[in-house]
């Protein structure tokens, strides 16, 4: 393990400062979501609602920790030189939840990520946390998978990425066009994958379930 320091990943992010969410402000949060939620019909007045604003929060507030960053990611396996190129390293599939920043519903489906190494390489558990970064928050699956493809560019300097994202979108299914088992799929290319069709092909075909 070499002792370059780590590099510093893009956030894209509020500084976790931000996310510290003061008792005055978290009250008065709390009385909005209680609001809402009676506005749309729940009865605040039973043993089983009664908490229900505090846990919306909460829940959100959870859903949404990848704006706090993932100091993990950078400390406790910085990128080791393998000493040689590798072929394909690929892991999936990494399931995930988000949060659709149009509707503030949920969007959830499973990623495959792969890297051609050049000289680093990263434990493979960190391919998880930054598909987890990335989507603990409100996005689009567009803007996820570029964000997930340029981290691994940062932080191993790779010869190519593949990223997959396959969703299904809680927006499109619960309202509107109601479009139910659907789901979305996107793909990013870095590097020699944006080159070289043979390992685009090895890569797609590997993920097939
Ligand atoms: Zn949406």
């Amino acid at each position: 393990m070499n002792n370059e320091p780590a590099v510093v990943l893009p956030w894209h992010g509020r500084e976790t400062s931000e996310r510290r969410i003061a008792d005055a402000d978290w009250e008065r949060l709390e009385r909005h979501a209680a609001e809402i939620l009676a506005a749309f019909g729940m009865d605040l007045d039973t043993p089983g609602t009664r908490d229900t604003p505090a846990r919306f929060l909460r829940a959100l507030y959870d859903a949404t920790a990848g704006y706090d960053g993932d100091p993990k990611l950078l400390t406790s396996f910085p990128a080791e030189h393998s000493g040689t190129q590798s072929g394909l390293i690929l892991e999936g599939p990494i399931s995930f939840h988000a949060l659709c920043e149009h509707h503030a519903l949920p969007f959830h489906g499973a990623a495959h990520v792969a890297y051609v190494a050049d000289e680093e390489i990263i434990g493979i558990s960190k391919l998880t946390r930054i598909v987890r970064l990335y989507a603990r928050r409100f996005t689009v699956q567009e803007r996820m998978g570029e964000q997930i493809a340029d981290a691994l560019v940062d932080l191993v300097r790779p010869r190519g990425v593949a990223v997959h994202l396959e969703a299904a979108h809680l927006c499109t299914q619960m309202r509107g066009v109601a479009e139910d088992g659907s789901r979305t799929v996107t793909t990013f290319w870095r590097g020699l994958f944006n080159e070289d069709a043979d390992l685009r092909r090895e890569f797609l075909l590997q993920i097939k379930p």
